[in-house]
């Protein structure tokens, strides 16, 4: 583990130029074996020299055989269709819940603070509610597998979904999510984590999370807003984060989460072309469609819910 850590830990800066790397001409086969330091030409010189001369063959034309015509068998089989079934899942009610901080907010929190905060008691009993109501929670990355691939869906699946790779999601949300073993989707802007910003999870939490189950996906390397930004930006911002999380914790990196829900048809072209499958956005609903599969629909959870409005909205958004 700790040697795979030192051969993956790739400076940001790398992961960045491999990123540039990608809008510029890719170096030749020859740039390549002088950079492995062979001396290709040399060798192929002295191949030259040494090989004898070679006299090619003079095609002789032989007379085709006669081919004798024997009837075919009829078979008794029904023909094999030609077309093959679509595995794929067009569609499909699943509520993905939208957390961002899971602790109690401080006493100075403004208006913004309060709303995206949600109490560990809340969400254990949240958490409680979905187990007595039978609900499975899957990660969005199960949700791309069975639209993309036609992996069956459990009974009643819902997707637990936290953004922004707050501390407080591994100190609190990790525990519970352990206790009813449950899995979530973490959203992290990789920048972040990897500059060690205080109030943000470590690479450490998150790699103990994904094996635990748990799906790490992006949430860009700075959280910008990525609607009317440039291809490069845009580039960055999202293979590059794919790049860091995978090289740090080990694990595929195939969901995606909008900062503030802001994106144009550069931001889809551009996670379709780096290999993202799924991505969530902050448009409130439950239908799940493959030809949204890049612009699937959650339900926000306030910090203001009871345990009543929880259920209340879910039911609704599963309503509509
Ligand atoms: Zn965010």
């Amino acid at each position: 583990m700790i040697l795979r850590r030192l051969i993956v830990a790739v400076p940001v800066i790398m992961l960045l130029t491999l990123v540039s790397f990608a809008t510029v001409p890719s170096p030749q086969v020859g740039d390549a074996v002088r950079f492995a330091g062979l001396s290709f030409d040399e060798k192929a010189v002295v191949a030259a020299e040494t090989a004898a001369p070679t006299v090619e063959p003079t095609p002789t034309q032989v007379p085709s055989p006669t081919v004798t015509l024997t009837p075919i068998p009829t078979s008794t089989r029904p023909p094999t269709p030609t077309a093959t079934r679509d595995l794929r899942l067009q569609s499909a009610r699943v509520p993905i819940l939208m957390y961002h901080y899971l602790s109690v907010p401080p006493p100075d929190a403004d208006v913004y603070r309060l709303d995206l905060s949600v109490t560990p008691a809340n969400f254990e009993a949240q958490m409680k509610y979905l187990k007595a109501e039978g609900y499975t929670p899957i990660r969005v990355s199960d949700l791309s597998a069975s639209m993309l691939e036609g992996k069956p869906l459990p009974k009643k699946p819902i997707i637990l979904t936290f953004d922004d790779g707050y501390a407080d999601n591994y100190e609190f949300a990790f525990p519970i999510l352990k206790k009813y073993k449950f899995v979530a989707t973490f959203f992290v802007v990789a920048g972040f984590i990897d500059e060690k910003r205080p109030g943000y999870m470590n690479w450490d939490q998150l790699e103990e999370m994904a094996i635990e189950g748990n799906e790490i996906g992006s949430h860009t390397l700075s959280h910008p807003d990525l609607k009317g930004k440039s291809a490069v930006v845009q580039d960055t911002e999202i293979a590059g984060a794919k790049l860091l999380i995978e090289s740090r914790i080990g694990t595929p990196v195939t969901s995606f989460c909008y900062p503030a829900s802001k994106y144009d048809s550069r931001t889809l072209a551009t996670l379709r072309s780096t290999g993202y499958l799924a991505a969530v956005t902050e448009i409130s609903g439950t239908r799940q469609t493959l030809d949204k599969i890049l612009e699937l629909q959650r339900i926000r959870v306030r910090g203001s819910y009871s345990v009543a409005d929880f259920a209340y909205w879910i039911k609704y958004w599963l309503s509509k």
